[in-house]
């Protein structure tokens, strides 16, 4: 795989422009195309798979980057992420933030992940759903709800994602509203390769985009 660092540094500064930043998805790389991509300056990774996300973390956790993982989390597999990594951004049911909780010894950033589109077969919680697993979260001692993440519909369709983004925003100021120490909820995890730009437009702080940035 060949990595645009050009494209990286580019993409970088544009999210920063609207006080965003920028974690690059490494799920296509290799564990030593990772390495490269570290020492190519880059310090915000994201992972999706909890078996890559340890063979990756074990060999370069001495590097200096931030590590966050927006995959599905299985409750058995906590105990693989617990301690390693710096965000969760698919918290989608209050078992698993009770998992990551008893094994953690400091507070655990984490965005609460959203199905914004609706559509079946979708990770993430209804928006409906999310003020009621906010609420509940307040047993959880070292669960922080920094934010809520989304995946997109994949569409061209611009109104479309404007309407996601924009209901995401919205239910991101509900809940930053409410002021509880364990939710701030400041932030919003969203915008991808094909919808980064929007995303950016509509208010998200975070940005994770990969395959913009690597060429076969
Ligand atoms: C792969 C992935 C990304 C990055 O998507 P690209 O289209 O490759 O930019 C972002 N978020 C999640 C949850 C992903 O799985």
């Amino acid at each position: 795989m060949i990595i645009l660092t050009d494209k990286i540094e580019k993409i970088k500064n544009e999210a920063e422009r609207y006080g965003a930043k920028l974690v690059v998805a490494a799920k296509y790389l290799t564990l030593d195309e990772t390495r490269s991509l570290i020492d190519g300056g880059v310090n915000e990774i994201g992972e999706t798979r909890v078996d890559s996300f340890v063979e990756k973390y074990d060999a370069l956790s001495d590097k200096d980057v931030k590590w966050h993982f927006f995959g599905v989390v299985q409750s058995r597999r906590v105990r693989d992420l617990a301690g390693k990594i710096d965000c969760l951004h698919s918290l989608d049911r209050l078992s698993l933030a009770m998992e990551f909780d008893k094994r953690l010894s400091k507070p655990l950033d984490c965005f609460i992940e959203v199905n914004i589109s609706e559509e079946p077969n979708r990770n993430g919680i209804p928006l409906s759903k999310v003020k009621t697993l906010v609420k509940s979260l307040s047993k959880c001692a070292n669960i922080r709800i920094i934010g809520l993440m989304c995946v997109a519909k994949r569409t061209v369709d611009e109104d479309e994602l404007t309407r996601e983004f924009t209901k995401m925003r919205m239910m991101k100021e509900e809940i930053e509203s409410m002021h509880l120490d364990y939710a701030p909820c400041h932030e919003l995890s969203m915008g991808m390769s094909n919808d980064y730009k929007l995303a950016l437009m509509n208010g998200s702080t975070l940005i994770r985009v990969g395959s913009k940035f690597f060429k076969n």
